[in-house]
């Protein structure tokens, strides 16, 4: 078998292997490099591809801010919903905020696209751009450090050799392992169940994000009477919730959610996905970085985690073309070490704020309870901390790429 030689390569095109290759891509055209993306599903329209699937995903105004300077918002904007408002509150407490744009003097706190349409205009602007390689479906089955770079064995037996690897194969990262490269992840024995709802009542570009005892819950706006749920279910319930008829599964909701949005109308097919956290201490090499989930995987609480990648890919792009541009080696360990320097406080916050939420929401003393109750209204009529709290969620925080 011949063997392709690349100057990068990304393993995973899901949302960060994809985002990655378009934030490289002027520096590829400018340098004339090549990179080849290897995906192990095939990106054809209407196939299933695991990262695009019924999901949809809450991306912030500095992610949107990111998407608009590689110039993919544009065409992604035709199809998001705008959040004006998000409405925290808890089950069974009378406390609860409204955080609204003009808290942040913004327009929007964030915009929530469906990740099939997210990740099919991602896919149409890699394939327009001429440096960029496909290839899939390919499945990469052994990665071995060589002289110069790294050499990958994919699944038909061929051989790819690349100077500089990137890892974007998620958050059961095989490769991660292939690399001996070690993950602890820390289970929250629960699952998300996600699955879209109608309801009676139209939204009005509401998030809304209830803590329950068994676990917190979200709607995200999507069409007008239309929202994504994201409910964190406990592992021994997770399979009563998928499997009761769509009339319980409707009449539990409402007696979790309430009826802020009038009965619920209708409900879509549910998928769910087990939830840990994990944050990959060891995540540079020579020549070689975890991107993505494979990096670290949160809690979908606060909606963090794509917003998070984001901040890290252009962290690293930034970083690539600084070390070319110094005429650097791309093996060399010092850059990468620095960039996951300048990256290791915004990871260390931001998945300690969607573990805090879950460890200070899920335990139901009464005394905490109150507490909570009061902290809500606190945030609630303390601008100062509100407008700080929202520029987080907006992933404009302490710690985000500037
Ligand atoms: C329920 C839920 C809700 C969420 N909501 C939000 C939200 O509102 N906001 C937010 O910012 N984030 C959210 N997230 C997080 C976000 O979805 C993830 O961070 C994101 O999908 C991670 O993308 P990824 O590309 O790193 O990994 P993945 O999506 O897992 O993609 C990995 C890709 O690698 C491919 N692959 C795997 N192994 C190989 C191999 N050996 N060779 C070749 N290819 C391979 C796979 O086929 C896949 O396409 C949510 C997550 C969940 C679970």
């Amino acid at each position: 078998m011949t063997k392709q030689s690349y100057d990068f390569a990304i393993i995973g095109g899901g949302m960060a292997g994809l985002t990655m290759a378009l934030l490289l891509a002027p520096m590829l055209a400018r340098q004339n490099k090549t990179l080849v993306l290897i995906e192990a599903f095939n990106p054809k329209a209407g196939e299933y591809q695991p990262s695009f699937d019924a999901r949809s995903t809450a991306l912030s105004e500095g992610t949107r801010l990111i998407l608009e300077d590689i110039g993919v918002w544009s065409s992604i904007a035709s199809n998001v919903c705008p959040i004006r408002n998000i409405h925290v509150s808890q089950k069974g407490g009378f406390g609860s905020t409204r955080i609204n744009a003009s808290d942040a003097d913004v327009d929007a706190l964030g915009y929530v696209v469906e990740n099939a349409w997210f990740g099919h205009q991602l896919m149409l602007a890699v394939n327009g751009v001429e440096n960029i390689s496909w290839l899939a479906p390919a499945k990469v089955e052994h990665v071995e450090s060589v002289d110069s770079g790294q050499q990958l064995t994919l699944n038909d037996g061929s051989n790819i050799f690349t100077s500089f690897l990137m890892v974007a194969d998620g958050a059961q990262s095989s490769v991660r392992e292939m690399l001996g490269i070690q993950a602890n992840k820390d289970s929250y024995e629960q699952h998300a169940l996600v699955c879209n709802v109608e309801t009676r009542l139209p939204h009005g570009n509401v998030a809304y994000e209830r803590f329950t005892p068994t676990g917190p819950l979200a709607l995200l706006p999507l069409t007008e009477r239309r929202s994504a749920l994201i409910w964190s279910v406990p592992d021994d319930q997770i399979d009563a919730r998928m499997t009761m008829s769509d009339r319980e599964f409707m009449q539990l909701l409402e007696v979790e959610f309430g009826t802020r949005l009038g009965p619920l109308v209708k409900v879509g097919e549910r998928a769910s996905y087990p939830l840990s956290l994990m944050l990959v201490r060891d995540q540079v090499r020579p020549g070689v970085v975890l991107l993505g989930n494979s990096a670290h995987a949160l809690h979908p609480v606060a909606g963090q985690g794509f917003n998070l990648i984001i901040r890290d890919l252009l962290c690293l792009a930034q970083s690539i073309e600084q070390c070319l541009d110094d005429d650097g080696s791309l093996l060399s360990l010092e850059w990468l070490s620095e960039y996951h320097h300048k990256r290791q406080l915004d990871q260390w916050l931001t998945t300690s704020f969607s573990h805090w939420l879950i460890e200070l929401f899920s335990n139901d003393a009464q005394w905490l309870t109150r507490l909570r109750e009061l902290g809500l209204v606190a945030l609630d009529c303390v601008s100062p901390v509100k407008s700080s709290f929202a520029r987080q969620a907006m992933g404009m925080g302490l710690g985000a790429v500037k």
